[in-house]
């Protein structure tokens, strides 16, 4: 999988693929990543990449030519080229989208900044367009690098446990149930004992139980849907 970022700003995503999980996934080159700057594709003399709003409106907007030219560019290198638009008014990205989008060769991440982007750009671009939650970031890149990291997650390698992924939350539409480590006892706070007699099929059967139990507490919305599934 390539991600490619086309953002003003490369130092705010870069380096959270320097550390951790994500590196060793680009060292064991399951992942890449590269950037693209509409800056660099601008044609007026002082390289200006945003505008006032056609009609007024508070604030500025990234103009159309720099970002057309750039994912021009990025479509004519790659025709696969898959382009996201991290937006408030995207829809809601979810686990699904994270596991569907794992399959894809090459996703093309279009970071928004100031008040947004001109909608022709979207218009002839967006692929899918999403939002990571009901609130206003100032860019796209934050957004980016949440996707991009559930997104890899699913990609076959690049979790050390592959097991893990199917025991997770949101997998069946269940919150995953509370876990605990050693020692049994800490701070008077006990593991539940069944976890430690060692047998699995009573532990997966109570780990059910826990995290119907634990949906229905946080996201009883998330469990109404479970039971219609
Ligand atoms: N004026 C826009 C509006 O009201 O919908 C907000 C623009 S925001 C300040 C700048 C950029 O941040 C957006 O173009 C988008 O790329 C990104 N962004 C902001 N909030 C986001 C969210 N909740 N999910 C995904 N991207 C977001």
């Amino acid at each position: 999988m390539k991600f490619t970022f086309v953002t003003l700003f490369e130092n705010l995503v870069s380096p959270y693929f320097e550390d951790s999980i994500l590196k060793r996934a680009i060292e064991k080159d399951l992942l890449s990543i590269e950037f693209f700057n509409p800056r660099d594709f601008t044609t007026n003399k002082h390289s200006k990449v945003d505008d006032y709003q056609a009609g007024g409106g508070a604030g500025l907007l990234l103009n159309a030519q720099p970002l057309f030219d750039t994912l021009k560019k990025i479509r004519h290198t790659n025709p696969n080229a898959y382009f996201v638009f991290p937006a408030p008014a995207g829809k809601p990205f979810v686990q699904a989208d994270a596991k569907r989008l794992a399959k894809k060769e090459n996703i093309v991440f279009v970071n928004g900044r100031y008040e947004g982007i001109d909608e022709r750009v979207v218009e002839e671009f967006a692929n899918e367009i999403f939002s990571i939650g009901d609130y206003v970031l100032t860019g796209g890149e934050l957004a980016s690098c949440v996707m991009s990291d559930a997104i890899s997650r699913n990609i076959s390698g690049v979790l050390g446990n592959e097991d893990s992924l199917s025991e997770e939350s949101f997998e069946g539409m269940l919150l995953e149930a509370p876990s605990f480590t050693k020692p049994a006892t800490f701070e008077s706070k006990t593991t539940p004992s069944e976890f430690l007699k060692g047998n699995h099929a009573k532990i997966a059967n109570l780990k059910n139980k826990m995290a119907k139990l634990k949906t229905q507490y946080f996201r009883p919305d998330l469990y109404a849907r479970s039971c219609t599934k």
